[in-house]
């Protein structure tokens, strides 16, 4: 029997738009079967701005913080299997993160 290769590469997109070059968030704290990726502006309800590097400013605690309400940026390890957890993403994890477009750039490919 030939064995399966099972990659189980997490697709770097937004479960509700769709969106895919662009910084992600993640649930925090949730299994990877429950796992939930979304983009900016799906994440944010309200519409408030995102930084260049991804910072949100946060009114409740005054401050630009990189979280959106309960998510986190999403990291994927270099395997792409999973997410590093929030304080654990390696500074070449950030770094990659912060370079991605803080909006998803609309793509009209699936148009006739
Ligand atoms: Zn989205």
């Amino acid at each position: 029997m030939a064995t399966e290769t099972t990659t189980n590469v997490i697709p770097y997109k937004c479960a509700t738009c769709g969106a895919e070059v662009c910084k992600l968030w993640r649930l925090y704290n949730t299994f990877l079967s429950h796992q939930r990726l979304m983009c900016g502006p799906c994440a944010l309800a309200d519409q408030k701005q995102i930084s260049a590097g991804g910072y949100v400013y946060d009114k409740s605690i005054y401050q630009h913080c990189d979280q959106i309400g309960g998510l986190v940026p999403a990291v994927p390890t270099p395997d792409g299997e999973t997410f590093w957890g929030y304080s654990s993403v390696p500074p070449e994890g950030v770094a990659w993160w912060r370079n991605l477009p803080s909006y998803p750039t609309t793509t009209s490919k699936g148009a006739a």
